[in-house]
């Protein structure tokens, strides 16, 4: 078994949460919305339709390649991909194919041991959504809602050799696509689908195997690195009986925890692509990427690696606090509300990390006072307390009179001067308590 190597490439779809589709005016919204209630001429293929681009999806498009350090093309345009099928009413999706809008990007996985593999991405092109077919007892039912919502394809170059090269790679995206809020890139609702293409080879060879089994369906992260996995044994085994593999298309029965063969080579499709006559090419100017480029907002790796140099957190930490934008950003806001009171950020992290925090229901300043108030060794005779009250408030007279203007923000520096002068070693419920009451006196 040792003796082989898997080689794998991923195309992963994902739909953009744009106002309206990618053609034409109807709403990109679709979701539980009425069956057939967000369609329009276009989109259902009405002779006399014409298409035209959305240019927001475009914009998304290419802060997606530039997120994947792709060239965004000078050049790009829009072809036919002609196939027929029920949930395809013009019989061809417009798709790109030779002049895709961004190519020749990469994005890097890590392993445990912190072993890098850079991932080549072929490209990233802009396409359009089909419609959804349900089949129910004997009948099937057409939904076009989704049909044209705007959908970006990212195709990796087969650089991974196991499955959790992949899984780590899929969530990298994942979450680079929500970073940009470009997408909910949610797997379930199939805001995102994943197509792992998986053939083996022995080790020592560098040739591409000349076939490849091409998983689709996949809806969850575990179901395809299951699927992965199963596959990999399945081929290694019949290559070892002596068996020839070609070109498949396979699902995943998790019933069964196998794939299944869909469809073989001699059923592929020639989807004679052409380029679409009814739209332009698009011409990209320079000066429009630098701008989308100075615009792109920070991106999880660079987070990471801030909050590590600029708060000193261990890595481990700093990528689950970036794991998503609103966490991160809760992070960086309760680091603000415990300097005042010498709350370092190592303790923050690990006591929203440690405690599970909910950060819709807890507030920053919730989590530093807790923080301060586990640390002390508690000093609890309140006449020594307002002592060092007394103390500082007779030292931060600014502190003091913006309280009294109104600023009651104002206690907090003052708290936190008690916490130094005490070592941290009171309440800061009670300090808090005291301070009012003085200041109000
Ligand atoms: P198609 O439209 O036929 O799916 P694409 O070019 O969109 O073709 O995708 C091909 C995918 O298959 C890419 O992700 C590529 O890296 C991958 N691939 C190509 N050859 C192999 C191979 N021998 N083994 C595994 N993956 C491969
Ligand atoms: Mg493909």
């Amino acid at each position: 078994m040792n003796q082989y190597e898997p080689v794998i490439g991923l195309e992963v779809h994902v739909e953009l949460n744009t106002k309206s589709k990618m053609f034409s005016g109807s709403s990109a919204d679709y979701f539980s919305k009425e069956p057939n209630s967000c369609t329009d001429p276009t989109n259902l293929g009405l002779p006399g339709s014409l298409p035209y681009i959305n240019e927001q999806a475009i914009e998304d498009c290419m802060k997606i390649g530039l997120a994947l350090n792709c060239q965004i093309a000078d050049v790009s345009r829009f072809e036919r991909k002609n196939y027929f099928y029920p949930d395809l009413p013009k019989g061809y999706q417009i798709s790109q194919y030779r002049w895709p809008l961004c190519k020749n990007g990469w994005l890097e996985v890590e392993d445990k041991d912190g072993n890098v593999t850079k991932i080549r991405i072929n490209r990233v092109h802009q396409e359009e959504d089909t419609g959804k077919l349900t089949h129910t007892d004997g009948q099937t039912l057409i939904d076009f809602n989704r049909s044209s919502v705007p959908l970006v394809e990212i195709v990796s170059e087969p650089d991974f050799h196991d499955s959790s090269q992949v899984r780590d790679y899929a969530k990298k995206l994942q979450q680079i696509f929500r970073y940009l809020g470009v997408s909910n890139a949610d797997m379930e609702r199939g805001d995102m689908r994943l197509e792992a293409n998986v053939s083996v080879r022995k080790i020592g060879e560098t040739e591409l195997p000349n076939y490849r089994i091409e998983l689709k369906n996949i809806n969850s992260f575990r179901f395809m690195v299951a699927a992965i996995e199963y596959e990999i044994k399945r081929q290694i085994e019949a290559l070892e009986k002596g068996e020839k593999l070609t070109q498949e298309t396979r699902g995943w029965n998790e019933n069964k925890k196998e794939t299944f063969l869909q469809r073989s080579k001699e059923e592929a499709h020639d989807y004679r692509y052409f380029p679409d006559p009814d739209l332009p090419e698009i011409r990209m100017e320079e000066s429009r990427v630098k701008s989308l480029e100075s615009g792109m907002p920070e991106l999880p790796e660079a987070k990471v690696k801030r909050f590590i140099s600029d708060y000193g957190i261990s890595k481990a930490n700093a990528q689950i606090l970036v794991d998503s934008k609103e966490l991160a950003n809760y992070f960086e806001k309760t680091v603000e509300d415990g300097k005042d009171i010498g709350v370092s950020p190592t303790d923050i992290a690990n006591y929203i990390i440690n405690r599970k925090v909910n950060i819709d229901e807890v507030k920053p300043k919730q989590v530093v006072e807790e923080i301060a108030n586990r640390k002390v060794g508690v000093v609890e005779d309140e006449g020594e307390i307002e002592k060092v009250v007394d103390e500082v408030l007779m030292e931060n007279e600014k502190s003091v009179d913006d309280y009294k203007n109104g600023k009651t923000n104002a206690i907090q520096s003052l708290i936190g001067g008690v916490m130094r002068k005490t070592g941290g070693k009171v309440n800061i419920e009670t300090v808090r308590r005291v301070l009012q009451e003085k200041l109000e006196s």
